[in-house]
């Protein structure tokens, strides 16, 4: 870990919120001036891009501040909790460049959580109560009105200690009985109205088996799993600013270490979802190709479309903490992966939707190798050759028959420059019965080599071009957002957020790439000149090129701002 020497020294106006309560908690010696978070994902999903800015800021803040941060998995809840999304989920964080201090399990506090629930009913502070989910939820009042208390609310200790063994002992059934906290029936805050610690359910842990039939819950077991590691800040989402009172109500009553909980604003991101449920269900009926596909909003798919741990850790900054919750434009995760990749990424050459050319006056039988730049902002990247050819392709786009003004393309009459080699003159356009542009034919001035005019005369456009010859088949898949609308779960009723989804998200072309790409392997990102970014896809095979289209190179936000 990089940790910074000396933290405190940083300009005020740069802190966050946050990182200002931590600073004055260093300040003023609280918990020894130790700084210790946690990262505390339930594994019953993938990542995505909203875990990713709670990782970059709880593992951000213990880098800043020569602190720690745990990994803890919040696996309190074993129907929808499975290993494979555990290891999905270290696989993400690494992947994003932080290291964990340690590695926890709420499912490791099970008895710990059990011995205090006992405590708390010693106190008098918890009840074990008959009613079902509903019949609490029924009697629970409203802001205004006080709940009215359950029959078994002053049950004996005695009675409460003997039913609380029998839940976990397996006496009971699911939902027969739960253990309540005894809190306060009129209090404003709905939470502090006798809130479930415990719940039966007789179900298969993921880590614990068939140990349990009692789990606590997130409530409960949240806080409690904080003290025990010894957090210093428990940083969560703005959500649970009203569970706060809850949360330190349960570490008074115990009187352990107290952590102190902070809400920040959750990311949401336009033209996507970003539930764990909702995108759970986008893979289960096959709305898209898997957790990975290149248009989720999760790390792997995100990995998989291109995006680089530095862009994502990027945005996280530039996205910043906030109080309220707010929409971020996609448009701001794009530009950070360009500008990462625009460093990054190797140029290439690769038509998308090919026209021929036949170069009238260039030999058949010379292949010209030219000298290519393989990125204008490193030049320790080097260069390559590429071999120029009577035969070319180039963009489809590329040429107009009735062009109108200011296209600097290729047209009848009209001359540009194909990048690294020549300039060219279009002299015939070659049809088909229905019309078509088949093929186009040019003249070349010999004199140009590299794309320099010989007597200083002025060509504007320069296009990309492939050697028909040398080039190489490739599958290219062009992504778009995954839904049309701005926010999918914004809906009049009876309308789901899958009616929003986009049905063009995913087109796929036959492209033709420089040979220099024949081994590219899957994940390296290069940039097709004038076309946007791509990368190999996980798909891809010696005998079968795939790329993914992570971005254009289009630089649509900054032009917003
Ligand atoms: P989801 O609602 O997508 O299922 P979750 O909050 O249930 O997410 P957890 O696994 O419980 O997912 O989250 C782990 C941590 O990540 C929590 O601290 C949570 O607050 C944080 N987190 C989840 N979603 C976001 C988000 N969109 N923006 C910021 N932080 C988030
Ligand atoms: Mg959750």
């Amino acid at each position: 870990m990089n940790k910074l020497d000396s933290p405190v020294e940083e300009p005020k106006q740069s802190l966050n919120f946050i990182h200002a309560v931590v600073e004055e908690d260093i300040r003023s010696g609280k918990n020894e001036s130790r700084v210790h978070t946690r990262f505390p994902p339930e594994p019953n999903g993938y990542l995505h891009i909203g875990h990713a800015k709670s990782i970059c800021l709880n593992f951000g803040t213990a880098r800043k501040y020569n602190g720690k941060c745990n990994l803890r998995f919040d696996d309190t809840n074993p129907v929808k909790e499975d290993t494979e999304y555990v290891d999905a989920i270290r696989e993400d964080i690494n992947w994003l460049g932080f290291r964990w201090d340690a590695e926890f399990y709420a499912s490791d506090y099970f008895e710990q959580l059990y011995q205090w629930a006992v405590e708390l009913i010693k106190k008098g502070k918890a009840y074990v109560c008959d009613l079902t989910q509903e019949e609490i939820s029924r009697d629970r009042g409203t802001p205004q009105k006080p709940a009215t208390p359950s029959p078994y609310r002053n049950r004996s200790i005695d009675e409460n200690l003997d039913l609380f063994e029998r839940m976990r002992k397996g006496e009971f059934s699911d939902g027969e009985k739960t253990l309540r906290a005894k809190i306060d029936l009129a209090s404003p805050n709905m939470h502090m109205r006798d809130p479930v610690m415990y719940r039966i359910l007789h179900a298969e842990h993921h880590r614990t088996g068939n140990k349990w039939c009692i789990y606590p819950m997130y409530d409960y077991a949240h806080g409690e799993s904080d003290s025990i590691e010894g957090i210093t800040h428990s940083i969560c989402t703005l959500e649970f600013e009203v569970h706060r009172p809850l949360y330190d109500w349960f570490i008074q009553a115990l009187g352990i270490h107290a952590p102190q909980q902070m809400e920040f604003a959750r990311l949401n991101i336009d033209y996507t979802v970003m539930s764990k449920r909702k995108l759970l269900e986008l893979v289960k009926n096959n709305y898209v190709s898997g957790w990975d596909d290149p248009r989720m909003p999760t790390i792997c798919g995100l990995r998989r479309r291109g995006y680089t741990p530095e862009s994502i850790r990027n945005f996280a900054d530039k996205v910043g903490v906030a109080k309220r919750d707010n929409i971020i434009e996609l448009s701001l995760l794009e530009y950070c992966i360009r500008e990462d990749l625009n460093k990054k990424a190797a140029r290439v050459m690769g038509v998308l939707n090919p026209l021929k050319v036949v170069i009238i006056n260039f030999p058949q039988a010379m292949t010209d190798m030219l000298e290519a730049v393989n990125n204008p902002e490193d030049e320790s990247m080097g260069t390559r050759q590429v071999a120029f050819t009577k035969e070319i392709y180039i963009e489809r786009d590329d040429f107009m028959e009735d062009p109108p003004k200011k296209y600097f393309r290729l047209a009848p009459g009209a001359e540009v420059r194909l990048r690294y080699a020549y300039l060219i003159t279009c002299t015939d356009v070659i049809k088909d019965a229905n019309g078509e542009v088949t093929e186009v034919h040019c003249v070349c001035d010999l004199a140009s080599r590299g794309g320099q005019s010989p007597d200083g005369r002025k060509v504007k456009g320069t296009i990309h071009w492939v050697s028909a010859k040398y080039a190489i088949p490739a599958e290219v898949r062009l992504y778009d957002r995954l839904f049309t609308v701005e926010n999918p779960d914004d809906n009049p009723e009876g309308v789901d957020y899958k009616d929003n989804l986009n049905p063009n998200s995913l087109k796929t072309v036959s492209a033709l790439v420089e040979p220099y790409l024949k081994d590219a392997k899957a994940g390296a990102n290069y940039q097709f000149e004038r076309l946007g970014y791509f990368n190999v896809d996980a798909d891809t095979r010696p005998d079968k090129l795939i790329f993914n289209r992570t971005v254009t190179l289009k630089d649509s936000w900054a032009k917003q701002k």
